[in-house]
């Protein structure tokens, strides 16, 4: 069976009955299979998906099938689905079943997509390269011996390698859109509120967002209409008017768009990155939209605010899992201290410690104000800055990583310099606005090199616009 680009020619094959659900999600089942040594799912929902397909083609026939039908996901291992295990990759959930399903997925199902797994990822959403995972590292499509990115390293590669048309992810700092340059795809982190965070593993909650890796604009803006918009069970999540994302994908005129000098001139980022940035700034130029260079003095500050602010969130929201609450429980305990100590030591993996001792550092007494409280002011004024920008320009473009994806084992010489594969992607974050990573290209090693597009809040709808008119003539 051929791999299908676009939702629509699948439901067109479906109407037509060249196609059913039930060949498409054994077609999915066998490719996940094939690509087991990638290991992007830790759980494969088989017979489930299978079922689920019979029904749909049921509705098929009656002309009942939502919007989403023929669509085959997989979900990160951070968001829940009830009555399946959810363990965010960590040790300290082994076993865990969720009793509830997030209000994502949730709207996914009623239209009819069909979930075929859970994916692997970044122990709860810690990393840049999914080499921070209980179950293992994820391997890039591409080359076998790269890094798939991450956090939603799975998620990425399942839509890379075909396993599935789309994945939920979550991206904090990056997670979704970091993954997706790595592997080719295209990955969308929405503004802060527009998804619902019911039924997603918290990392820091200020900045988590669910977020949609596919292989077209249009099974992105697709997805998000279906997810977005507001949800009672998250007090968080916008009331602002969920907009018809898919309809009309053209620009509706000649943009302003701001890209960052610092990009271009940092040493840390790679040639044919930079070269990519130009040609793309070329050709928006050709398309009649106007480009201008900007300086962003902050960018230097971006980085150590959102690692200040995300370990803060992050050893606040992991306190819940003590050994006695959620999940791994040591033997080894004769009190209660101990048996906190060491089921949080036998069950978080190295990462997800420091990242707890570095938040719980920077909240104590004595370096509250030193550390967080400044980190606090410092995301105000990247917000207003940033803000200032999309005040006078629609966009703002910059390379979505400094580096193409890094071999397998690179990172855990230095952890700081693994956080530098964020150093695009944190700003939108802290501020709390829509990017996208978008495919534009390969490096001279034929691995994927992705742009991301900022906007300003709520102009998801934009965003795609602007997507599509650069993929225009970008063969995938
Ligand atoms: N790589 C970043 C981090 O480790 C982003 C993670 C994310 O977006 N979940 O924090």
């Amino acid at each position: 069976m051929k791999n299908y680009h676009l939702l629509d020619e699948i439901q067109t094959d479906l109407k037509l009955h060249k196609v059913s659900c039930l060949e498409l999600v054994d077609h999915h089942l066998q490719v996940i299979k094939d690509n087991a040594q990638l290991n992007a799912f830790v759980e494969v929902f088989e017979e489930e998906a299978r079922a689920q397909a019979k029904v749909i083609d049921n509705k098929l026939k009656l002309n009942k099938a939502g919007k989403l039908a023929g669509l085959i996901f997989g979900i990160k291992d951070l968001i829940c689905y009830q009555n399946h295990r959810v363990t965010g990759s960590s040790k300290i959930l082994e076993g865990f079943e969720s009793q509830i399903t997030a209000t994502a997925v949730q709207r996914m199902l009623d239209q009819d997509a069909i979930v075929i797994g859970r994916q692997n990822c970044d122990e709860f959403g810690m990393g840049s390269a999914n080499e921070n995972s209980a179950h293992g590292l994820v391997r890039n499509a591409a080359n076998n011996n790269h890094v798939s990115g991450g956090s939603s390293g799975g998620s990425a590669v399942a839509v890379q390698a075909n396993m599935c048309q789309v994945s939920l992810g979550t991206d904090t700092g990056g997670s979704v859109r970091q993954p997706a340059a790595f592997t080719g795809t295209i990955g969308l982190k929405p503004t802060y509120s527009r998804i619902s965070r019911w039924g997603l593993l918290s990392y820091a909650s200020s900045f988590d967002t669910i977020g949609i890796f596919s292989k077209s604009i249009e099974d992105n803006a697709r997805v998000l209409e279906v997810i977005a918009g507001k949800d009672e069970k998250d007090g968080t999540s916008s009331t602002e008017l969920v907009a018809s994302y898919e309809a009309d994908l053209e620009p509706s005129k000649k943009y302003k768009i701001a890209y960052f000098k610092e990009a271009l001139q940092s040493n840390g980022v790679e040639k044919d990155i930079k070269e990519s940035l130009k040609s793309n700034i070329i050709k928006l130029e050709k398309e009649g939209h106007n480009v201008n260079e900007v300086s962003f003095d902050l960018l230097e500050y971006v980085l150590p605010t959102y690692y200040i602010l995300t370990t803060a969130e992050a050893s606040t929201n992991l306190s819940r899992y003590d050994g006695v609450h959620f999940g791994h429980r040591s033997e080894h305990t004769d009190n209660l201290e101990s048996l906190y100590k060491n089921s949080r030591s036998e069950g978080f993996g190295k990462e997800v410690q420091r990242r707890i001792l570095l938040g719980t550092f920077v909240l104590s007494a004595d370096y509250y104000d030193a550390y967080f409280t400044k980190a606090q002011k410092a995301r105000k004024l990247i917000k207003e800055a940033t803000e200032k920008i999309l005040e006078e320009y629609d966009f703002i473009i910059i390379p979505t990583t400094p580096t193409t994806a890094f071999k397998i084992g690179q990172e855990h010489t230095n952890p700081v310099e693994t956080y530098m594969a964020d150093l695009f992607t944190v700003q939108a974050s802290v501020a709390g606005i829509p990017a996208i990573s978008i495919p534009v290209g390969v490096d001279e090693n034929n691995l994927p090199i992705g742009l991301q597009i900022m906007s300003r809040a709520f102009d998801e709808k934009k965003l795609f616009a602007i997507s599509k008119c650069l993929l225009k003539d970008y063969k995938q």
